[in-house]
Parts: C-alpha cells; structure tokens; sequence
C-alpha cells in the first residue's frame, strides 16, 4: 500500500482523492461504521425514512475552497441549494436581522446601519476567492492567487478582524441590528466574543453570504459530498474500510505514508514510543475548546417564527443581541451552561422539500456549552427558539440529544465535544496543531495529520487533507505537482 489515511472525514476523503488521482493506491480506514465523520447524513430512526445532518448542515466552506471548486461538485452531481436568505438573527420584539444572499436588499433592510455592512463586507463579497485565500491558507506560506491583486482584500480582511475582534467592535454601528447579525456568525468559532478568532471567522462566512454561492445545503444532505468524494476515490482504485478504529500500529497495514484524519492524540496514542519527547509533549499539548451538544429534531410543520424572514433562512442564529451572545460564550468559556445558550439552527426544507417525509421535517440544531458537558441541551434549545418562535413547542413531534460528552462516541475527533477538533484561537490558528513550520508533519517520517486538528482548521472545505496530500506526495513519492480534480 502506498497510502493509508485514518479516518473519513472530508479532510481524509481529500486527501485520499488527492493521492489516489495521483496514481497512488489508497485505503482509508474509518474507525464507525458509517463514511464520511462530520458530513454525514443518517436515518436516526426519529421518523420513518427522515433522514438527518448528525454534524454539519451547511456548507459555503465547501462552495468557496479551492479544493472542492477544482472538483466540482455540482458535476458530480452534487447540487448545493442556495436559500434567499443566508442567514437570519431573530431579535426581542419580534424584530430580526436577515442576510439576504443579496447585498443590496440586506444593506436596505439594516437602515442606519445598512452602509457600514457594506462598507464592511461588501468588497470581500466581491473577490470571494480573495477573502477564501486569506482565511484558509495553510498558514505558512502566501496563498497563490493572493499576490498581487488580492493583497487590497486581505488587507480589508485583516482591518475588519481588527475592528470586530476587539473592543472596537461597535464603532461602526449605530443600532443593534446589524451588530447582532454579524455576531452570530462570529459564535461559529465557540470562542469568547469580542476576539480576533471569532472576528476572522465573522468576516469570512459573512462574505460568503452575499456570494454567489451563497450559504448552500447540498440537495438530500451533507452525505451527498461524501458520496461524491468517495466515489472519485473508488473509481481511481481507492478503498474505504469502516469499522476499523485504528489504536495502534497493529491496526495499519504497511505502507509508506500514513495520513491522519484525526486529532494529534491518536498519533501520540498510536506511535507514542516511536516518537521523540518533544515531538509527542508538542502533539500532546495542542488544547480542545469548548462545545456544542446536538439535537435533532423532527416537527410536523414550521417554526412559526415571528418574522416571516426568519422562516426563509437557511441558517438561523438563535441568541438574541450581541450582548447577550457575548454573555453566552462568556459563560461557556468560564465552563458554565449559559441561562440562554448560543444555539444555531437549520430547517433543510426550507431549500430542499425533497428532506421532507410524510408531512414530518427534520431540525438541526445545537447549542454551546462547557467542554465535556453532559446536559441534555433539548429544553434550553426549545426555550431559545421559543422565545421567537412562539409555539414551537407545539409543532415538535420528537428529538434526540446528543450532549457534548457523547460527541466523541460518533466521532472521536469531538474531544469533550469540542466540534472544531481543538481550540480556535489566534495562535492555534496558526500553531494547529503545532508551530512547526510544517503543520501537517508529526515529527515521525512518513507520518502526517489533516484533519480540523491542521491549518485552515475546522469547516467542511477538505482543505487540510489537500494541503497535507501535496507534501506527502511531494516528500514521499516524488510527485510535484499535484493531480488534477476535475471529474
Ligand atoms: C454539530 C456539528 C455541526 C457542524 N456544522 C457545520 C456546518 O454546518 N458547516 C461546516 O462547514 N462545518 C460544520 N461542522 C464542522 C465540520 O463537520 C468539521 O469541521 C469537519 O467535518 C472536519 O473534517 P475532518 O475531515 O477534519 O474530520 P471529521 O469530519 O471529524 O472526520 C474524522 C473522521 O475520522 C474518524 N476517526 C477518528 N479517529 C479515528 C481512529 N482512531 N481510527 C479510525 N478513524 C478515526 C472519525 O470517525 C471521523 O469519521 C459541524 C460539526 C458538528 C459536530
């Protein structure tokens, strides 16, 4: 065997892609019984023949990154349904900040506030590949296509997660609308609010939002991309085995590079004695943040928001104003259950009715909380979207939490539930999971990780698995440049 990658995440999935297109043979082994780690889509037995988003729903990270645009998922057969709406924040009062994929409607439906989004976003929005090249780098070297024309936009970028990574976060707005609106997309980072992480993560979602692209939820659910990924590999003579959890040497057959979909514990775990002190303390120190506890539900008809936009939102961020998100994460990140949690949520129908069965619709959602929690997050997500969807309760029929705790039982890379599969902070941006100045080596030869654990760090982009798939190709076969990706 040429390659093995562990784990079938869509790092894994493109990394393996990656090398077999190269000609290499590839196995990959997946430790569950069911492809694809934080893609995946599932019968949870909730509703007869519903079928559900276990990890991730939405997907501009896999519209916008350069490794899934070279491979063309809508060739593939792969269609990324693109709602009116990208993303909705419901306010007290019935009130509700609503991005439309639209700039112009968007500017006109935030008033006083409506110029400082666009001066904010509006040019990012523009130079899309520009604003992707800036944030998902592999952080060592200068993205191509960056020099020289995009330097203007990352230079934007950069001034804007100064702006909203700080105590300036404010200065631009005057009313409480669009500051909520973007703050909700900052809490994808489970990070506390105001920060530079969470400011980076802000800038680059909210501008994917008034792309083209918009904030897409792939036609039957995020499986259809593992669909797509495994089958380019199948046909270039790659194999998935699931069931496989791979503990230790004795699990990996022989081959001459192994690349991990996985967290840097399992390489210590699994190679402990063969690597050096510094090399395992270094793997070993990388720190898991907080978490999110899922819960999917399944409801006989609409969440009967209060502003009908809100209903039209492929994505709605259900926490209120910016100083209550704030306060959310801020308790989170004392390692305490916020009163009003952080909670996002995703009626798929909304795009797709296809999702629907028997006049039932599933609901994904989570809600944030201390790292290692084992609350049963179902009440404080129902009282969240009650608050602006009065009569929710009435139209949930089932559900089934996941607490953060238990995460890591479907998915080994959710440490404690920390779903970003380490800390996201400035320097573990960058220093993920290690600040060696390649971040895909393991200080082990042959060896290498891809997963959300490596540069561009978490999100459905495949990126981390391209990026590691290069060098193991470059380093270890002698191939230097990388195979195409088109179908
Ligand atoms: C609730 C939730 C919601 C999310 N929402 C979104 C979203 O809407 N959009 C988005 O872009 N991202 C979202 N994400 C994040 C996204 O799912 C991850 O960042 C992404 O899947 C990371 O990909 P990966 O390949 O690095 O790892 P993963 O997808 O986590 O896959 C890792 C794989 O490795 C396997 N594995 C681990 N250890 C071993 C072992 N020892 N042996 C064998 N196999 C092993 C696991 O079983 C798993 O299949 C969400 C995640 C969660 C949990």
């Amino acid at each position: 065997m040429d390659v093995v990658v562990v784990g079938s995440g869509p790092n894994g999935l493109a990394a393996a892609v990656t090398c077999a297109r190269a000609g290499l043979s590839v196995r990959v082994l997946e430790a569950q019984p069911t492809v694809g780690g934080g893609s995946r889509t599932l019968d949870l037995g909730l509703a007869e023949g519903m079928l559900h988003d276990i990890c991730s729903a939405v997907h501009p990270m896999a519209w916008a990154s350069p490794f899934f645009q070279a491979f063309d998922l809508p060739s593939r057969g792969v269609e990324l349904l693109v709602p009116e709406v990208s993303y909705a924040q419901p306010l007290p009062g019935g009130r509700a900040g609503i991005a439309y994929r639209d700039l112009d409607r968007t500017v006109d439906g935030l008033g006083p506030d409506g110029a400082a989004w666009r001066s904010l976003l509006g040019s990012l929005s523009r130079q899309p590949g520009h604003a992707v090249a800036t944030a998902l780098g592999d952080k060592r070297s200068v993205p191509a296509g960056l020099l020289p024309r995009g330097i203007p936009t990352a230079a934007r970028f950069g001034l804007g997660v100064l702006e909203q990574g700080t105590s300036m976060w404010d200065r631009r707005f005057v009313g409480d609308v669009a500051p909520a609106l973007l703050t909700g997309v900052a809490a994808h980072g489970i990070a506390p609010m105001p920060s530079l992480a969470s400011a980076g993560v802000a800038m680059l979602l909210a501008s994917l939002a008034h792309t083209e692209g918009g904030w897409p939820i792939p036609r039957g659910g995020s499986g259809a991309i593992v669909t797509a990924l495994v089958a380019d590999l199948e046909a270039h003579g790659g194999q998935v085995v699931t069931d496989h959890p791979v503990r230790s040497e004795s699990d990996l057959p022989p081959a001459r590079a192994i690349i991990f979909d996985t967290t840097p514990r399992t390489v210590v775990e699994v190679f402990g004695s063969r690597l050096t002190g510094r090399a395992a303390r270094a793997l070993t120190a990388f720190p898991y943040g907080n978490a999110a506890a899922k819960v999917d539900f399944v409801l006989r008809g609409p969440v009967p928001w209060q502003h009908a936009d809100v209903g039209r939102a492929g994505t709605v961020h259900v926490g209120g104003t910016r100083a209550e998100m704030a306060a959310a994460e801020a308790a989170v990140a004392a390692g305490t259950h916020a009163e009003r949690p952080m909670v996002l949520v995703s009626d798929p129908t909304v795009v797709d009715p296809s999702r629907g069965v028997g006049g039932l619709r599933p609901l994904w959602a989570y809600a944030h909380v201390p790292a290692g929690s084992t609350l049963d997050v179902t009440e404080a997500i129902t009282a969240q979207i009650e608050r602006f969807a009065p009569g929710f309760r009435d139209v949930v029929v089932t559900s089934r939490c996941v607490p953060a705790a238990r995460m890591s039982e479907h998915n080994a890379n959710y440490v404690g539930g920390d779903i970003a599969a380490g800390t996201v902070s400035l320097w573990r941006v960058i220093a993920r999971p290690t600040a060696r100045l390649d971040p895909y080596a393991t200080g082990l030869d042959g060896v290498y990780l891809c997963s959300a654990s490596t540069p561009p760090g978490p999100g459905v982009h495949g990126l981390g698995g391209w990026y590691a798939a290069r060098r193991v190709l470059h380093r270890e076969f002698d191939v230097p440049h990388p195979p195409r990706l088109a179908p």
